[in-house]
């Protein structure tokens, strides 16, 4: 079982790349390591230093192997760089999946397992997301994954492409013992941003806003665990195999928790004091999203093993606290 992960040395693909070959997957990544990791990815996996744009390099890497199915993670992910810069986000994720989907048809790849956002949906004021909501995205990223989405949809009509999208809401955590976690420059997300300051590596975490229309005025997300997010990718590539059709679905854990909520857990998790000050508001930042998980508990079977916000923060301290510098420079 000969698997593609492209972005495998990112956060979200090298769990991805560990739980696959834990499952007895043999693996290939592909990742230009512009944000990722060498590091980062499994030992066991055969890596491959290339960008998925780079057709004629990902076409010699198809030839080589015999793969079942291509689990996409190479994105760029920063809404705000994505404002500024957006035809970095066309071209490196557009033009990204137009390449690798190309290079799969000419190769009769027919599977792919596509990691999307709830930034699909757009600025939504709803108490649960299903996938029924119509999409409506408000930033070049989340435009940028939903055309990724509707690209690989022409391309099942066309060309049978069977395809999974993951809608995924708030990913944290780390795989506990597995000496890989979350690691962005800059970092921009809550949960390591406060784990940097139990860390006394920042002084403080700015809580982006206090007057939302929320009960505590701060803004609400729906947190899920990593090795459950991968899980489920897992999951929709057995469904696909065992003649599943393609769609889309949510990964969220269906509960919210406000800023200070997770400011508190994180509290009571570190044992450390975290100071935290209300600053302004972060442009672009909707008050509440929370995902419903019905339709992937359902259809895939899927059942995520960390219901407890406390227990996922725990797995990412642990990680942050046995590498306070991430993987380094490198
Ligand atoms: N947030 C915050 N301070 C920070 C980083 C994030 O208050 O330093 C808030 C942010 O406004 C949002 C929530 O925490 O309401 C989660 O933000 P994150 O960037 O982790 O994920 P997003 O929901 O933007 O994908």
């Amino acid at each position: 079982m000969d698997v593609l992960v492209v972005g495998g040395a990112g956060y979200i693909g090298s769990h991805a790349v560990t739980q696959l070959i834990d499952k007895g997957y043999e693996v290939t990544v592909v990742d230009n390591l512009l944000t990722g990791h060498r590091e980062a990815v499994h030992p066991e996996a055969n890596f491959v230093l290339a960008d998925i744009r780079d057709k004629e390099v990902l076409s010699q890497v198809f030839e080589a192997r015999n793969f079942v199915c291509v689990f996409h993670f190479a994105a760029s992910s920063l809404v705000g760089e994505s404002v500024e810069q957006p035809l970095k986000y066309f071209d490196n994720n557009v033009t990204g999946m137009i390449s690798l989907l190309e290079v799969m048809v000419d190769h009769g790849v027919n599977k792919i397992i596509f990691s999307s956002t709830a930034a699909v949906y757009g600025d939504v004021d709803i108490p649960m997301i299903n996938e029924d909501l119509p999409t409506n995205p408000v930033n070049p990223y989340g435009l940028s994954k939903r055309m990724m989405e509707q690209i690989m949809e022409w391309c099942q009509e066309a060309y049978g492409m069977n395809y999974i999208s993951l809608r995924y809401f708030n990913v944290a955590g780390a795989l506990e013992g597995g000496n890989i976690g979350e690691d962005h420059h800059p970092e921009t997300h809550l949960i390591p941003i406060i784990l940097q300051v139990a860390n006394n590596q920042r002084e403080y975490v700015t809580i982006f806003g206090d007057d939302y229309h929320t009960p505590d005025g701060t803004c609400i997300r729906d947190y899920i665990h990593v090795v459950d997010l991968i899980d489920a990718h897992i999951k929709a590539y057995e469904y696909l195999n065992d003649g599943g059709q393609s769609q889309v679905f949510n990964l969220g854990s269906s509960q919210g928790f406000s800023v200070k909520e997770i400011v508190e857990a994180c509290r009571q998790v570190t044992d450390c004091c975290i100071p935290a000050q209300i600053g302004e508001r972060r442009e672009g930042d909707p008050a509440k999203l929370v995902a419903s998980s019905d339709k992937a508990r359902e259809i895939l079977g899927w059942q995520p093993q960390y219901d407890d916000i406390k227990k996922i923060i725990a797995s990412a301290w642990a990680w942050h606290q046995t590498r306070p510098e991430g993987y380094g420079e490198e």
